[in-house]
């Protein structure tokens, strides 16, 4: 019994020490650090999914690759919105997949997920909401809200009731862009220009449009 408990206690200190991209080493969540370890907060020139330029893109995906630390991430925004009492977690998709995953099997509630057909949202697949449900919003980064808000248009079109909001950032530059209650790991200024007076853009830096709903658009 004491060699077992050694054991679990050496593999613990083995993970943390030698996976630099591991969140679990300083036993706090520490997301800044984490899209910096995990190469998740990209510099350069993009284009946003709102259209607007800017000179930083925090890619989720990377942040998200290694599925302990998107298990971390998910109990960590699960345990901030408790409270919001969902029975079941909706996400947009692409971006919401893999955190409204986690988050709803912290939560150990259903997720299933919106998606665009020809431009609008919209809820596929044989996915329900019932009527009176109770539903948590689960996004990886909100900005504009945008497709956070089409989400919510939908799950009201099917009945259910939106009791809240929650992403890995806030780039929306306030601290609650919606109507209901919103959470989020980690808030994050975000700098952007009109594509008419972008610094960059009159500089001839290329261009990358790594937003999924533009690159919807654009394909
Ligand atoms: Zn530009």
């Amino acid at each position: 019994m004491r060699s077992s408990a050694t054991s679990i206690l050496r593999v613990a200190g083995l993970w943390s020490r030698d996976d630099s991209s591991d969140i679990l080493a300083s036993m706090a969540l520490d997301v800044l650090s984490l899209l910096n370890k995990t190469g998740a907060l990209l510099q350069g020139h993009f284009r946003l999914s709102s259209g607007l330029h800017s000179p930083n893109y925090v890619q989720c995906a990377l942040l998200l690759q290694q599925p302990r630390n998107a298990k971390a991430l998910g109990e960590a925004l699960a345990n901030r919105i408790k409270t919001m009492r969902g029975e079941k977690v909706v996400a947009p998709a692409l971006g919401g997949l893999v955190i409204g995953y986690v988050v709803a099997e912290a939560l150990d509630v259903p997720m299933v997920f919106t998606e665009r057909k020809d431009g609008e949202m919209t809820l596929r697949r044989g996915f329900r909401i019932a009527q009176g449900e109770r539903v948590v919003i689960v996004e990886d980064v909100v900005t504009t809200g945008k497709s956070t808000r089409e989400t919510a248009k939908v799950i009201a079109s099917h009945g259910g009731l939106v009791f809240g909001f929650a992403s890995i950032l806030n780039r929306s530059g306030k601290a609650n862009p919606f109507d209901a209650p919103y959470e989020s790991l980690l808030e994050m200024a975000l700098e952007t220009w009109e594509e008419s007076d972008c610094p960059l853009c009159r500089s001839g830096v290329e261009i990358h449009s790594p937003g999924s709903r533009y690159s919807a658009k654009s394909a």
